[in-house]
Protein backbone atom coordinates (compact mmCIF):
# COMPACT_ATOMS: atom_id res chain seq x y z
CA UNK A 1 0.00 0.00 0.00
CA UNK A 2 1.44 3.00 -0.77
CA UNK A 3 1.33 6.48 1.44
CA UNK A 4 -0.17 8.71 -1.12
CA UNK A 5 -3.40 6.30 -1.02
CA UNK A 6 -3.58 6.44 2.46
CA UNK A 7 -4.24 9.93 2.85
CA UNK A 8 -7.64 10.10 3.98
CA UNK A 9 -9.76 13.04 2.16
CA UNK A 10 -12.63 14.79 2.86
CA UNK A 11 -15.35 15.13 0.55
CA UNK A 12 -18.24 17.50 0.60
CA UNK A 13 -21.54 16.82 2.01
CA UNK A 14 -24.28 16.82 -0.80
CA UNK A 15 -26.58 14.53 -2.64
CA UNK A 16 -28.63 12.21 -0.55
CA UNK A 17 -31.97 11.45 -1.86
CA UNK A 18 -31.58 12.88 -5.31
CA UNK A 19 -30.19 10.83 -8.84
CA UNK A 20 -31.65 9.98 -12.18
CA UNK A 21 -34.98 11.45 -11.84
CA UNK A 22 -34.31 14.75 -10.10
CA UNK A 23 -31.46 16.50 -9.01
CA UNK A 24 -29.06 16.41 -12.29
CA UNK A 25 -28.29 20.11 -11.71
CA UNK A 26 -27.87 20.01 -7.82
CA UNK A 27 -25.34 16.66 -8.28
CA UNK A 28 -23.68 18.54 -11.42
CA UNK A 29 -23.31 22.33 -8.79
CA UNK A 30 -21.96 19.72 -6.00
CA UNK A 31 -19.66 17.92 -8.20
CA UNK A 32 -18.20 21.31 -9.16
CA UNK A 33 -18.21 22.32 -5.82
CA UNK A 34 -16.26 18.96 -5.03
CA UNK A 35 -13.35 19.71 -7.69
CA UNK A 36 -14.76 18.04 -10.14
CA UNK A 37 -15.71 20.59 -12.89
CA UNK A 38 -12.64 19.80 -15.28
CA UNK A 39 -13.96 16.57 -15.76
CA UNK A 40 -17.50 17.44 -16.27
CA UNK A 41 -16.29 19.96 -19.18
CA UNK A 42 -14.15 17.02 -20.89
CA UNK A 43 -17.98 15.17 -20.66
CA UNK A 44 -19.16 17.90 -22.19
CA UNK A 45 -16.69 18.37 -24.77
CA UNK A 46 -16.82 14.70 -25.33
CA UNK A 47 -20.19 14.06 -25.62
CA UNK A 48 -22.37 17.44 -26.29
CA UNK A 49 -25.92 17.24 -25.07
CA UNK A 50 -28.82 18.94 -26.90
CA UNK A 51 -31.34 19.51 -28.54
CA UNK A 52 -32.54 17.83 -25.02
CA UNK A 53 -30.59 17.01 -21.93
CA UNK A 54 -30.86 13.55 -21.34
CA UNK A 55 -32.00 10.82 -24.04
CA UNK A 56 -34.19 8.67 -21.97
CA UNK A 57 -31.79 5.52 -21.58
CA UNK A 58 -30.41 3.09 -18.99
CA UNK A 59 -27.91 4.22 -16.57
CA UNK A 60 -25.17 4.98 -18.67
CA UNK A 61 -22.92 3.10 -15.92
CA UNK A 62 -24.61 -0.13 -17.47
CA UNK A 63 -22.44 0.34 -20.69
CA UNK A 64 -18.32 0.85 -18.74
CA UNK A 65 -19.81 -1.84 -16.10
CA UNK A 66 -20.95 -4.24 -19.22
CA UNK A 67 -17.62 -3.48 -20.90
CA UNK A 68 -15.72 -4.66 -17.80
CA UNK A 69 -17.56 -7.58 -16.98
CA UNK A 70 -16.84 -8.68 -20.59
CA UNK A 71 -13.46 -8.71 -19.79
CA UNK A 72 -11.60 -11.50 -18.71
CA UNK A 73 -9.07 -11.37 -15.31
CA UNK A 74 -10.72 -8.27 -14.43
CA UNK A 75 -12.93 -7.31 -11.50
CA UNK A 76 -15.33 -4.44 -11.07
CA UNK A 77 -16.12 -2.48 -7.86
CA UNK A 78 -18.78 0.30 -8.28
CA UNK A 79 -19.68 2.83 -6.01
CA UNK A 80 -22.82 4.37 -5.64
CA UNK A 81 -25.93 5.12 -3.88
CA UNK A 82 -27.21 0.76 -3.31
CA UNK A 83 -30.56 1.76 -5.15
CA UNK A 84 -28.44 2.23 -8.46
CA UNK A 85 -26.03 -0.21 -7.74
CA UNK A 86 -28.80 -2.63 -7.36
CA UNK A 87 -30.24 -1.82 -11.02
CA UNK A 88 -27.53 -2.36 -12.55
CA UNK A 89 -26.21 -5.71 -11.08
CA UNK A 90 -29.97 -6.77 -12.00
CA UNK A 91 -29.26 -5.59 -15.60
CA UNK A 92 -26.35 -7.04 -15.66
CA UNK A 93 -26.88 -9.98 -14.50
CA UNK A 94 -30.10 -10.32 -16.79
CA UNK A 95 -27.84 -9.79 -19.47
CA UNK A 96 -26.24 -12.63 -18.44
CA UNK A 97 -22.53 -11.35 -17.16
CA UNK A 98 -21.79 -14.64 -15.04
CA UNK A 99 -19.42 -12.46 -12.49
CA UNK A 100 -19.65 -10.71 -9.27
CA UNK A 101 -19.69 -7.08 -8.73
CA UNK A 102 -18.36 -5.30 -5.95
CA UNK A 103 -19.90 -3.26 -4.13
CA UNK A 104 -18.24 -0.64 -1.29
CA UNK A 105 -21.51 0.83 0.37
CA UNK A 106 -21.62 4.17 1.80
CA UNK A 107 -23.70 6.72 4.13
CA UNK A 108 -23.73 10.15 4.77
CA UNK A 109 -21.16 9.99 7.29
CA UNK A 110 -18.43 7.96 5.27
CA UNK A 111 -19.28 10.55 2.46
CA UNK A 112 -19.28 13.61 4.08
CA UNK A 113 -15.59 12.37 6.35
CA UNK A 114 -13.52 11.20 2.91
CA UNK A 115 -14.04 7.20 4.52
CA UNK A 116 -15.65 6.17 1.57
CA UNK A 117 -12.72 6.94 0.00
CA UNK A 118 -10.29 4.99 2.60
CA UNK A 119 -13.54 1.96 2.40
CA UNK A 120 -12.78 1.97 -1.40
CA UNK A 121 -8.92 1.70 -1.22
CA UNK A 122 -9.37 -0.78 1.42
CA UNK A 123 -11.21 -3.07 -1.09
CA UNK A 124 -9.06 -1.89 -3.98
CA UNK A 125 -6.24 -3.63 -1.73
CA UNK A 126 -8.07 -6.81 -0.61
CA UNK A 127 -9.04 -7.90 -4.24
CA UNK A 128 -5.62 -6.89 -5.63
CA UNK A 129 -4.59 -10.53 -6.11
CA UNK A 130 -2.27 -11.49 -9.20
CA UNK A 131 -3.47 -14.83 -9.67
CA UNK A 132 -6.80 -13.87 -10.19
CA UNK A 133 -6.72 -10.38 -12.04
CA UNK A 134 -4.94 -8.22 -14.27
CA UNK A 135 -6.91 -5.08 -13.26
CA UNK A 136 -9.50 -3.57 -10.80
CA UNK A 137 -12.26 -1.07 -12.10
CA UNK A 138 -13.53 1.71 -9.68
CA UNK A 139 -16.59 3.31 -10.92
CA UNK A 140 -17.80 6.24 -9.14
CA UNK A 141 -21.76 6.65 -9.69
CA UNK A 142 -23.50 9.70 -9.73
CA UNK A 143 -23.56 10.59 -5.73
CA UNK A 144 -19.89 9.67 -5.60
CA UNK A 145 -18.57 11.94 -8.53
CA UNK A 146 -20.71 14.58 -7.18
CA UNK A 147 -19.18 14.38 -4.13
CA UNK A 148 -15.83 14.61 -5.35
CA UNK A 149 -14.19 11.12 -4.12
CA UNK A 150 -10.90 10.97 -5.36
CA UNK A 151 -10.74 7.50 -7.49
CA UNK A 152 -7.65 9.36 -9.07
CA UNK A 153 -5.66 8.54 -5.81
CA UNK A 154 -5.87 5.05 -5.98
CA UNK A 155 -2.38 3.52 -6.05
CA UNK A 156 -2.01 3.16 -10.06
CA UNK A 157 -1.43 -0.88 -9.21
CA UNK A 158 -1.00 -3.15 -6.51
CA UNK A 159 1.58 -6.51 -6.39
CA UNK A 160 0.77 -5.86 -10.55
CA UNK A 161 -2.67 -5.54 -10.95
CA UNK A 162 -3.64 -2.44 -12.67
CA UNK A 163 -6.40 0.04 -10.67
CA UNK A 164 -8.48 1.88 -12.90
CA UNK A 165 -10.69 4.35 -11.46
CA UNK A 166 -13.50 6.15 -13.21
CA UNK A 167 -16.15 8.38 -12.98
CA UNK A 168 -19.53 7.88 -14.75
CA UNK A 169 -22.05 9.84 -13.55
CA UNK A 170 -25.59 10.43 -15.55
CA UNK A 171 -25.13 13.87 -15.04
CA UNK A 172 -22.48 13.96 -16.86
CA UNK A 173 -22.14 11.13 -19.42
CA UNK A 174 -25.55 11.49 -21.31
CA UNK A 175 -25.53 7.35 -22.93
CA UNK A 176 -24.56 3.50 -21.96
CA UNK A 177 -22.50 3.88 -25.54
CA UNK A 178 -20.55 7.33 -24.40
CA UNK A 179 -19.88 5.50 -20.81
CA UNK A 180 -18.42 2.34 -22.81
CA UNK A 181 -16.38 5.31 -24.14
CA UNK A 182 -15.30 6.55 -20.69
CA UNK A 183 -13.88 3.23 -19.75
CA UNK A 184 -12.19 2.26 -22.82
CA UNK A 185 -10.14 5.34 -23.05
CA UNK A 186 -8.92 5.04 -19.32
CA UNK A 187 -7.53 1.58 -20.33
CA UNK A 188 -6.52 2.42 -23.50
CA UNK A 189 -4.55 5.13 -22.57
CA UNK A 190 -3.48 3.17 -19.49
CA UNK A 191 -1.84 0.49 -21.62
CA UNK A 192 -0.54 3.18 -23.43
CA UNK A 193 1.43 4.50 -20.69
CA UNK A 194 2.59 0.85 -20.24
CA UNK A 195 3.51 0.32 -23.72
CA UNK A 196 5.77 3.65 -23.59
CA UNK A 197 7.56 2.17 -20.67
CA UNK A 198 8.54 -1.00 -21.67
CA UNK A 199 7.73 -4.47 -23.33
CA UNK A 200 4.72 -5.36 -22.64
CA UNK A 201 2.48 -8.63 -23.12
CA UNK A 202 2.18 -9.87 -26.63
CA UNK A 203 -1.50 -10.49 -28.27
CA UNK A 204 -2.51 -14.45 -26.99
CA UNK A 205 -2.79 -15.80 -30.34
CA UNK A 206 0.71 -14.15 -31.02
CA UNK A 207 1.40 -11.19 -32.85
CA UNK A 208 0.17 -10.29 -36.55
CA UNK A 209 2.61 -10.57 -39.65
CA UNK A 210 0.65 -8.17 -41.62
CA UNK A 211 -0.86 -5.01 -40.44
CA UNK A 212 -3.86 -4.79 -38.41
CA UNK A 213 -6.59 -2.70 -38.83
CA UNK A 214 -8.22 -2.13 -34.85
CA UNK A 215 -12.04 -2.34 -34.74
CA UNK A 216 -13.91 0.48 -32.61
CA UNK A 217 -17.30 -0.30 -31.26
CA UNK A 218 -18.61 -4.06 -30.16
CA UNK A 219 -19.98 -5.65 -33.35
CA UNK A 220 -21.22 -9.03 -34.04
CA UNK A 221 -18.87 -11.90 -33.56
CA UNK A 222 -18.79 -13.36 -37.23
CA UNK A 223 -18.26 -9.21 -38.85
CA UNK A 224 -14.29 -9.35 -37.72
CA UNK A 225 -13.66 -12.38 -39.65
CA UNK A 226 -15.82 -10.94 -42.82
CA UNK A 227 -13.52 -7.52 -42.23
CA UNK A 228 -10.65 -9.92 -42.06
CA UNK A 229 -11.68 -11.30 -45.38
CA UNK A 230 -12.18 -7.49 -47.24
CA UNK A 231 -9.15 -6.44 -46.12
CA UNK A 232 -7.19 -9.72 -46.98
CA UNK A 233 -6.38 -8.36 -50.66
CA UNK A 234 -5.04 -5.27 -49.16
CA UNK A 235 -1.93 -7.15 -47.55
CA UNK A 236 -3.68 -6.19 -44.26
CA UNK A 237 -5.58 -8.06 -40.93
CA UNK A 238 -8.47 -7.79 -38.46
CA UNK A 239 -6.75 -6.58 -35.20
CA UNK A 240 -8.75 -6.38 -32.21
CA UNK A 241 -12.23 -5.21 -31.32
CA UNK A 242 -11.87 -2.43 -29.08
CA UNK A 243 -13.77 -2.47 -26.42
CA UNK A 244 -11.37 -5.45 -25.30
CA UNK A 245 -12.08 -8.46 -24.23
CA UNK A 246 -8.82 -9.09 -22.11
CA UNK A 247 -6.11 -6.32 -20.97
CA UNK A 248 -3.36 -7.92 -23.13
CA UNK A 249 -5.37 -7.16 -26.05
CA UNK A 250 -5.27 -3.58 -25.56
CA UNK A 251 -1.51 -3.44 -26.51
CA UNK A 252 -2.64 -5.34 -29.93
CA UNK A 253 -5.46 -2.75 -30.28
CA UNK A 254 -2.70 0.35 -29.92
CA UNK A 255 -0.26 -1.58 -32.16
CA UNK A 256 -2.19 -1.51 -35.75
CA UNK A 257 -2.03 0.39 -38.82
CA UNK A 258 -5.12 2.19 -38.50
CA UNK A 259 -8.32 2.31 -36.34
CA UNK A 260 -11.59 1.89 -38.10
CA UNK A 261 -14.48 3.68 -36.09
CA UNK A 262 -17.26 1.14 -36.98
CA UNK A 263 -19.07 2.92 -33.96
CA UNK A 264 -18.49 6.31 -33.84
CA UNK A 265 -19.24 8.00 -30.80
CA UNK A 266 -16.25 6.28 -29.06
CA UNK A 267 -14.84 9.89 -28.69
CA UNK A 268 -12.41 9.61 -25.76
CA UNK A 269 -11.01 6.04 -27.31
CA UNK A 270 -10.42 7.77 -30.47
CA UNK A 271 -8.38 10.54 -28.67
CA UNK A 272 -6.12 7.90 -27.27
CA UNK A 273 -5.78 6.32 -30.77
CA UNK A 274 -4.52 9.23 -31.81
CA UNK A 275 -2.13 10.54 -28.82
CA UNK A 276 -0.20 6.64 -30.27
CA UNK A 277 -0.14 7.88 -33.88
CA UNK A 278 -2.90 6.33 -34.95
CA UNK A 279 -5.19 7.34 -37.73
CA UNK A 280 -9.23 6.78 -38.08
CA UNK A 281 -11.24 5.63 -40.07
CA UNK A 282 -15.00 6.45 -40.01
CA UNK A 283 -18.43 4.57 -40.94
CA UNK A 284 -18.43 0.41 -42.03
CA UNK A 285 -18.04 -1.71 -44.60
CA UNK A 286 -22.06 -2.25 -45.07
CA UNK A 287 -23.06 -2.27 -48.32
CA UNK A 288 -22.15 -1.93 -52.07
CA UNK A 289 -21.31 2.00 -51.59
CA UNK A 290 -20.42 1.65 -48.04
CA UNK A 291 -17.75 -1.35 -48.39
CA UNK A 292 -16.84 0.39 -51.80
CA UNK A 293 -16.08 3.71 -49.66
CA UNK A 294 -14.44 2.21 -46.37
CA UNK A 295 -12.05 -0.29 -48.53
CA UNK A 296 -10.75 2.89 -50.24
CA UNK A 297 -10.78 5.03 -47.21
CA UNK A 298 -8.86 2.08 -45.14
CA UNK A 299 -6.77 2.11 -48.06
CA UNK A 300 -5.63 5.51 -47.85
CA UNK A 301 -5.09 5.31 -44.25
CA UNK A 302 -2.32 2.11 -44.51
CA UNK A 303 -1.28 3.42 -47.43
CA UNK A 304 -2.12 0.75 -49.75
CA UNK A 305 -1.82 0.59 -53.33
CA UNK A 306 -4.75 1.63 -55.31
CA UNK A 307 -4.35 -1.86 -57.68
CA UNK A 308 -4.78 -3.42 -54.03
CA UNK A 309 -7.59 -1.50 -52.82
CA UNK A 310 -9.53 -2.28 -56.61
CA UNK A 311 -8.94 -6.14 -56.21
CA UNK A 312 -10.56 -6.26 -52.92
CA UNK A 313 -13.36 -3.89 -54.50
CA UNK A 314 -13.86 -5.97 -57.35
CA UNK A 315 -13.87 -9.00 -55.56
CA UNK A 316 -16.53 -8.03 -52.70
CA UNK A 317 -18.90 -5.50 -54.69
CA UNK A 318 -20.05 -8.03 -57.09
CA UNK A 319 -20.93 -10.38 -53.90
CA UNK A 320 -22.52 -7.72 -52.44
CA UNK A 321 -24.62 -6.38 -55.19
CA UNK A 322 -25.55 -10.32 -55.42
CA UNK A 323 -25.80 -10.56 -51.43
CA UNK A 324 -28.00 -7.33 -51.89
CA UNK A 325 -30.17 -8.71 -55.08
CA UNK A 326 -30.79 -11.69 -53.09
CA UNK A 327 -32.43 -10.30 -50.07
CA UNK A 328 -34.32 -7.38 -51.16
CA UNK A 329 -36.68 -5.71 -48.63
CA UNK A 330 -40.12 -3.82 -49.17
CA UNK A 331 -41.34 -1.38 -46.97
CA UNK A 332 -41.57 1.63 -45.70
CA UNK A 333 -39.41 1.69 -41.95
CA UNK A 334 -38.63 4.49 -39.44
CA UNK A 335 -35.78 3.04 -37.47
CA UNK A 336 -33.92 4.22 -34.04
CA UNK A 337 -31.78 3.26 -31.06
CA UNK A 338 -29.16 4.42 -28.56
CA UNK A 339 -26.48 1.79 -29.48
CA UNK A 340 -24.40 3.75 -31.89
CA UNK A 341 -24.70 1.69 -34.81
CA UNK A 342 -27.91 3.21 -36.07
CA UNK A 343 -26.64 4.55 -39.35
CA UNK A 344 -24.81 1.69 -40.46
CA UNK A 345 -28.07 -0.14 -40.36
CA UNK A 346 -29.80 2.88 -41.85
CA UNK A 347 -27.29 2.40 -44.65
CA UNK A 348 -27.99 -1.39 -45.32
CA UNK A 349 -31.56 -1.08 -45.26
CA UNK A 350 -31.79 1.82 -47.32
CA UNK A 351 -29.39 -0.18 -49.97
CA UNK A 352 -31.66 -3.31 -49.80
CA UNK A 353 -34.28 -1.42 -50.99
CA UNK A 354 -36.71 -0.46 -47.47
CA UNK A 355 -38.73 3.09 -48.26
CA UNK A 356 -36.18 4.54 -44.73
CA UNK A 357 -37.90 7.57 -43.53
CA UNK A 358 -36.38 8.55 -40.39
CA UNK A 359 -33.04 7.68 -38.34
CA UNK A 360 -32.61 8.41 -35.06
CA UNK A 361 -29.79 7.88 -32.77
CA UNK A 362 -29.42 8.61 -28.90
CA UNK A 363 -25.62 8.78 -29.53
CA UNK A 364 -24.39 12.68 -30.88
CA UNK A 365 -22.99 14.01 -33.66
CA UNK A 366 -19.49 13.09 -34.63
CA UNK A 367 -17.30 13.54 -37.72
CA UNK A 368 -16.58 9.19 -37.84
CA UNK A 369 -20.74 9.39 -38.68
CA UNK A 370 -20.44 11.99 -41.09
CA UNK A 371 -20.29 10.21 -43.79
CA UNK A 372 -22.88 8.17 -43.04
CA UNK A 373 -25.52 11.05 -42.17
CA UNK A 374 -24.28 12.90 -45.28
CA UNK A 375 -25.21 10.00 -47.43
CA UNK A 376 -28.16 9.04 -45.71
CA UNK A 377 -29.55 12.69 -46.10
CA UNK A 378 -29.26 12.04 -49.66
CA UNK A 379 -30.78 9.57 -50.35
CA UNK A 380 -33.78 11.44 -48.44
CA UNK A 381 -33.82 9.30 -45.22
CA UNK A 382 -34.17 12.28 -42.29
CA UNK A 383 -31.26 12.25 -39.49
CA UNK A 384 -31.91 12.29 -36.21
CA UNK A 385 -28.77 12.62 -33.61
CA UNK A 386 -29.78 12.79 -29.81
CA UNK A 387 -32.79 11.72 -31.01
CA UNK A 388 -35.13 11.46 -28.01
CA UNK A 389 -38.26 9.41 -27.25
CA UNK A 390 -40.72 12.09 -28.07
CA UNK A 391 -38.81 12.54 -31.75
CA UNK A 392 -38.95 8.67 -32.88
CA UNK A 393 -42.66 8.14 -32.04
CA UNK A 394 -43.39 11.64 -33.61
CA UNK A 395 -41.60 10.39 -36.22
CA UNK A 396 -43.46 6.54 -36.23
CA UNK A 397 -46.36 8.41 -36.60
CA UNK A 398 -45.79 10.57 -39.29
CA UNK A 399 -44.38 8.20 -41.31
CA UNK A 400 -46.93 5.52 -40.92
CA UNK A 401 -44.40 3.24 -41.14
CA UNK A 402 -44.39 -0.81 -42.08
CA UNK A 403 -42.35 -1.28 -39.40
CA UNK A 404 -40.70 0.33 -37.01
CA UNK A 405 -37.31 -0.35 -35.49
CA UNK A 406 -36.43 1.09 -32.51
CA UNK A 407 -36.30 1.28 -28.57
CA UNK A 408 -38.43 -0.68 -26.13
CA UNK A 409 -40.79 2.19 -25.77
CA UNK A 410 -40.99 3.13 -29.48
CA UNK A 411 -41.89 -0.49 -30.06
CA UNK A 412 -44.28 -0.59 -27.59
CA UNK A 413 -46.17 2.49 -29.12
CA UNK A 414 -45.86 1.16 -32.59
CA UNK A 415 -47.53 -2.56 -31.60
CA UNK A 416 -50.07 -0.47 -29.79
CA UNK A 417 -51.13 1.56 -33.21
CA UNK A 418 -50.90 -2.57 -34.79
CA UNK A 419 -47.56 -1.39 -36.92
CA UNK A 420 -44.57 -4.42 -36.16
CA UNK A 421 -42.27 -3.44 -34.37
CA UNK A 422 -38.52 -4.76 -33.83
CA UNK A 423 -36.04 -4.25 -31.22
CA UNK A 424 -33.10 -2.39 -32.55
CA UNK A 425 -30.72 -3.67 -29.08
CA UNK A 426 -31.74 -7.35 -29.37
CA UNK A 427 -33.16 -8.43 -32.47
CA UNK A 428 -31.08 -6.31 -35.20
CA UNK A 429 -27.57 -4.35 -33.92
CA UNK A 430 -26.58 -8.04 -32.84
CA UNK A 431 -26.04 -9.90 -36.52
CA UNK A 432 -23.80 -9.39 -38.63
CA UNK A 433 -23.92 -6.44 -40.58
CA UNK A 434 -20.61 -6.26 -42.86
CA UNK A 435 -19.59 -7.20 -46.41
CA UNK A 436 -21.34 -9.81 -48.39
CA UNK A 437 -22.76 -11.54 -44.90
CA UNK A 438 -25.22 -8.23 -44.28
CA UNK A 439 -28.08 -8.49 -46.41
CA UNK A 440 -28.57 -11.71 -45.41
CA UNK A 441 -28.40 -11.21 -42.11
CA UNK A 442 -30.88 -8.33 -41.65
CA UNK A 443 -33.51 -9.31 -44.60
CA UNK A 444 -35.31 -12.17 -43.70
CA UNK A 445 -36.08 -10.70 -40.20
CA UNK A 446 -37.03 -7.38 -41.36
CA UNK A 447 -39.09 -8.91 -44.29
CA UNK A 448 -40.89 -11.77 -41.71
CA UNK A 449 -41.72 -8.60 -39.07
CA UNK A 450 -43.26 -6.24 -42.17
CA UNK A 451 -45.32 -9.51 -42.75
CA UNK A 452 -46.62 -9.29 -39.73
CA UNK A 453 -48.78 -6.97 -40.15
CA UNK A 454 -52.17 -8.71 -40.79
CA UNK A 455 -51.32 -10.38 -37.53
CA UNK A 456 -52.00 -7.13 -35.44
CA UNK A 457 -54.90 -5.97 -37.44
CA UNK A 458 -55.88 -9.38 -36.43
CA UNK A 459 -55.21 -8.52 -32.62
CA UNK A 460 -56.54 -4.87 -32.61
CA UNK A 461 -59.56 -6.12 -34.21
CA UNK A 462 -60.01 -8.83 -31.80
CA UNK A 463 -59.15 -6.35 -28.39
CA UNK A 464 -61.50 -3.11 -30.27
CA UNK A 465 -63.35 -1.92 -27.19
CA UNK A 466 -61.63 -2.53 -24.35
CA UNK A 467 -60.24 0.12 -23.48
CA UNK A 468 -56.92 2.18 -23.41
CA UNK A 469 -54.59 3.59 -20.87
CA UNK A 470 -56.07 3.88 -17.77
CA UNK A 471 -59.37 2.23 -18.83
CA UNK A 472 -57.81 -0.79 -20.21
CA UNK A 473 -59.19 -4.13 -19.25
CA UNK A 474 -62.47 -5.72 -18.14
CA UNK A 475 -64.67 -3.41 -15.74
CA UNK A 476 -67.83 -3.44 -13.80
CA UNK A 477 -67.84 -0.08 -13.29
CA UNK A 478 -65.01 1.55 -15.95
CA UNK A 479 -62.73 3.69 -14.42
CA UNK A 480 -63.80 7.30 -14.12
CA UNK A 481 -61.32 9.80 -15.34
CA UNK A 482 -60.72 12.43 -12.27
CA UNK A 483 -59.35 15.37 -14.25
CA UNK A 484 -59.51 17.33 -10.76
CA UNK A 485 -57.18 14.74 -8.92
CA UNK A 486 -54.60 14.61 -11.97
CA UNK A 487 -54.48 18.02 -11.91
CA UNK A 488 -53.48 18.66 -7.97
CA UNK A 489 -50.86 16.00 -7.61
CA UNK A 490 -49.52 17.15 -10.92
CA UNK A 491 -48.82 20.08 -9.15
CA UNK A 492 -47.71 18.99 -6.09
CA UNK A 493 -45.25 16.67 -8.01
CA UNK A 494 -43.99 19.69 -9.73
CA UNK A 495 -43.65 21.33 -6.54
CA UNK A 496 -41.51 18.52 -5.61
CA UNK A 497 -39.55 18.71 -8.50
CA UNK A 498 -38.88 22.56 -8.03
CA UNK A 499 -37.76 21.37 -4.58
CA UNK A 500 -35.08 19.38 -5.10
CA UNK A 501 -34.22 21.04 -7.93
CA UNK A 502 -33.55 24.09 -6.23
CA UNK A 503 -31.20 22.26 -3.00
CA UNK A 504 -34.59 22.47 -0.46
CA UNK A 505 -35.29 19.22 0.10
CA UNK A 506 -33.01 15.94 -0.34
CA UNK A 507 -34.69 12.73 1.79
CA UNK A 508 -36.05 10.11 0.27
S1 LIG B 1 -25.86 6.14 -11.15
FE1 LIG B 1 -27.31 5.74 -12.82
S2 LIG B 1 -29.18 5.01 -11.76
FE2 LIG B 1 -27.90 6.04 -10.22
S3 LIG B 1 -28.62 8.18 -10.14
FE3 LIG B 1 -26.90 8.07 -11.60
S4 LIG B 1 -27.83 7.77 -13.64
FE4 LIG B 1 -29.38 7.24 -12.08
Amino acid sequence: MDDASRIPVETPAVTEGVGCHAGAEQLRAAAVAAGNGALLDGFAKDYPKGPHEQPQSMCPAFGSLRVGLRMRRVATILSGSACCVYGLTFTSHFYGAKRSVGYVPFNSETLVTGKLYEDIRDAVHLMADPEKYDAIIVTNLCVPTASGVPLQMLPREINGVRIVGIDVPGFGVPTHAEAKDVLSAAMLNYARDEAEAGPVQAPRGGISERPTVTLLGEVFPADPVMIGALLDPLGLACGPVAPVREWRELYGALDCAAVAAIHPFYTASIRAFKAAGRTVVGSAPVGFEGTDAWLQAIGAACGVSADKVNVARNAFGGAIKGALAANPIKGRITLSGYEGSELIVARLLVEAGADLRYVGTACPRTEWSAQDADWLRAHGVHVQYRASLEQDVAAMHEFKPDLAIGTTPVVQKAKEASIPGLYFTNLISARPLMGPAGPAGLAPTINAAIANKARFDRMSAFFEGVGTGDRAGVWEDTPVERPAFRKKFAAKAAMAKNAVDNGEAVGS
